[in-house]
């Protein structure tokens, strides 16, 4: 089966364009959801898997086309994981990066322990009832610091520090996130795992 089409399900104009970038090379067409007007899915549940998962199906249900979609957050140590699969709403419905990164240096203040991890699970469906989902989870482990850095990335990059490269996300160009990111590791294993299902061009040695 050759996999030309997917539907990307997110809202998020740049997790879209980190998309866009990754799956380019495999020579598969990429549609947000925007362009069906596809209403944004509910995501009740308390694990990333789930809430991954609940998105490409609701996007392959109004599309009737393939569909990825990824789940992601950052889960912070000394806060017990928090805000994991809450991190777009940290600070409140309004999903707003910079009351969200205010309220985690907040919750963080006077402690030692910064360490944290981004973690993404994607999940792609050819149908809505798709019985065999295929599923990746990456992670990126650092820590987070108190004064932001960067102008690039989105969420909480600025303030989410690659202890190895000593850069925050928000200071990599979008191809060296790529190639260390919680998404980008996920999506190396996604097309291992595409390929073994579907013939795609860019995925043949
Ligand atoms: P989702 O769209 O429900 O998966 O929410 C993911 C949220 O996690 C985003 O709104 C960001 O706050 C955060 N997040 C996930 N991936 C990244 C990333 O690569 N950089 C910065 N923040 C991220």
């Amino acid at each position: 089966m050759k996999l030309t089409k997917l539907v990307i399900a997110t809202g998020n104009a740049k997790k879209l364009k980190e998309f866009e970038r990754l799956l380019a090379p495999l020579g598969i067409e990429v549609i947000a959801q925007s362009a069906f007007n596809v209403p944004e899915a509910p995501e009740p549940h308390c694990t990333f898997l789930e809430n991954a998962l609940a998105k490409a199906r609701n996007a392959a249900k109004h599309t009737g086309l393939p569909a990825l979609a990824d789940d992601s957050g950052i889960c912070v140590d000394a806060l017990n994981g928090a805000p994991g699969v809450n991190s777009a709403y940290y600070a409140g419905e309004h999903k707003s990066d910079a009351d969200n990164n205010a309220k985690l240096i907040r919750d963080l203040q006077g402690q030692q322990n910064r360490r944290a991890h981004y973690t993404a699970v994607l999940a792609l469906v050819t149908r809505e009832d798709d019985p065999e989902p295929i599923i990746a989870e990456g992670r990126w482990y650092g820590e987070v610091i108190d004064t932001p850095r960067g102008d690039g990335g989105f969420g909480y990059d600025p303030y989410f520090l690659d202890t190895e490269l000593r850069l925050t996300g928000a200071e990599m160009p979008i191809d060296q996130k790529g190639a260390r990111s919680h998404r980008g590791r996920a999506f190396a294993k996604l097309v291992e795992a595409l390929s073994e299902r579907f013939s795609i061009d860019g995925a043949r040695p």
